[in-house]
């Protein structure tokens, strides 16, 4: 048995800057890795599919050269092998990054293997038993794959084996329309295949407001892109070379055909081996293990950071439990994860930032509200790209003038959205923004206008005359 000061279980987004911060400080750290040094982020989430986003990006405007005013001297072809390559590059360098420099760590050691709780303060990595005072599990979530008819009888794809292909799907079935399926579904459809998204709600990305769903089913129809909703999988099957899902639907083909497919359905976290019962680590419903404000676990000495936590599913949140733990660890500051406002992106093309509560949630909410709302027609930067897809939609508290969440789906949404957010955090009222000077011509010029000239949020039309 070794003994550690600290035991970081997972090199996700957490795990490896908090082992730094350890490490630093004068600990004996126990790193341990099962797979791929930099976990989701760097090998198969974020970094990956951002390089394929912009691949398919440049084939994209590439394709509408006439609009503005070159041309390419006919059809623009991907080729697969090199937009892949290009992937491996970019997520190879990170993947390699994380692993020299936790490998160069002083005051720590790297196994390499899968860890296993066996009691509160031990983990067991293969043959070695690792003890600590402090453990902190980091290991992440990977695919959620539902039970399907007939699914265990094909081949199919997730996030994960998307990053192997390096040829052109014929046909591409995606199963789900919410921020993984579309990013893969509209960076096909861009490399030249045809594409199927299947969503059993009403509409796509049931998380967000209406009309972002409707605008994004939109622009990605436009693209040619077949969008199925309030779809069942009922089943799938092999036939030939065709994979058949057969759907339950009000509108449309009972039974679609493609190529390949994805499955995009959810996540789950990594926690169903990982010896959590041996060290009573609780667990929810859902598997994600439970943590108070400071992400302990309920066994003292055990913390839970990132994904499996079930408190956030993005690498910023991951990142941000980290700097949570150190500073209420090796600070003295007081942080909680209930200081972070709600924030993330939908890289599709055009994006979507998103910052603080939706329409829904406001309205939901009961509160008094006043929203703004701009189509990105209207935004001169927008026209000036020739990309004025979307729209940009502030709610602001009516009382207390706050910022209570905002909506930008449009080209550079993604940016954008942090002089929304920061603003949020400093809790400035909205007047302080209306009347900043920005830059022209930017997408972030239109945020005064848009605070300028907020109106009332009423209720849908379709309550008012109910209640009439
Ligand atoms: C396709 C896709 C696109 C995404 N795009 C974005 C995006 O654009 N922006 C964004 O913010 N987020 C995005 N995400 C989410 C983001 O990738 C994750 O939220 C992020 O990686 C946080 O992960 P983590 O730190 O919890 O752990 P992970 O990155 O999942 O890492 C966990 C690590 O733990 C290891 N591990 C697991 N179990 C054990 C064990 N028992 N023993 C040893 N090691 C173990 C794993 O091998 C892995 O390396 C995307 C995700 C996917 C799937």
């Amino acid at each position: 048995m070794t003994d550690y000061d600290s035991i970081v279980i997972g090199t996700g987004q957490a795990g490896p800057a908090l082992a730094r911060r350890l490490a630093g400080s004068g600990m004996q750290v126990a790193i341990i890795e099962r797979g791929r040094f930099g976990g989701t982020c760097v090998n198969t989430g974020c970094t990956p599919t951002k390089t394929l986003v912009a691949s398919a990006y440049a084939a994209h405007v590439a394709r509408r050269g006439a609009d503005y005013g070159f041309a390419t001297g006919g059809d623009v072809r991907v080729d697969m092998k090199r937009v892949k390559a290009r992937k491996d590059y970019v997520a190879g360098l990170s993947n390699r990054g994380v692993e020299r420099s936790l490998k160069s760590l002083e005051n720590s050691r790297v196994y390499e293997g899968h860890a296993r709780f066996v009691s509160p303060r031990e983990v067991q990595v293969g043959t070695e038993i690792l003890r600590s005072d402090r453990i902190f599990i980091n290991v992440g979530g990977r695919a959620a794959v539902p039970e399907i008819p007939g699914l265990d009888q094909v081949e199919y794809l997730t996030n994960s084996t998307m990053m192997d292909v390096d040829f052109l799907p014929r046909h591409l079935l995606v199963l789900g329309g919410s921020y993984i399926g579309l990013e893969f579904g509209q960076m096909y459809r861009r490399f030249g295949s045809e594409v199927t998204i299947v969503e059993i709600g009403p509409r796509l990305i049931p998380r967000e407001d209406a009309d972002v769903s409707e605008a994004v089913a939109g622009f990605l129809g436009r693209e040619g892109l077949t969008i199925r909703l309030g779809a069942k999988c009922l089943g799938v099957s092999k036939r030939g070379d065709e994979i058949v899902m057969r759907l339950d639907c009000r509108e449309g083909a009972a039974e679609i055909r493609g190529s390949h497919l994805l499955i995009a359905t959810g996540r789950r976290p990594n926690t169903d081996d990982l010896g959590l019962e041996r060290a009573g680590v609780k667990t929810d419903s859902r598997d994600f293990i439970v943590v108070d404000n400071e992400l302990r676990t309920n066994v003292p000495g055990i913390w839970a950071l990132g994904d499996c936590n079930g408190r956030g599913a993005f690498t910023h949140t991951s990142w941000n439990d980290f700097e949570i733990v150190a500073a209420n660890l090796l600070d003295g500051d007081h942080r909680r994860v209930s200081d972070r406002i709600p924030a993330y992106a939908l890289y599709t093309d055009p994006p979507l930032g998103r910052a603080g509560m939706t329409e829904a949630e406001v309205r939901k909410s009961g509160r008094r509200a006043l929203v703004g709302k701009i189509a990105m027609e209207d935004v001169s930067r927008a026209f000036e790209k020739g990309e004025t897809e979307g729209f940009m939609k502030i709610l602001v508290d009516t009382d207390t003038k706050e910022i209570l969440g905002a909506s930008f789906l449009g080209t550079s949404g993604d940016e954008a959205i942090h002089c929304v957010l920061d603003a949020m955090y400093a809790k400035a009222p909205y007047t302080v923004l209306q009347r900043a000077m920005h830059i022209h011509p930017t997408v972030s010029e239109f945020i005064p206008t848009i605070l300028g000239d907020l109106a009332p949020l009423r209720e849908p039309a379709s309550q008012r005359s109910a209640a009439a």
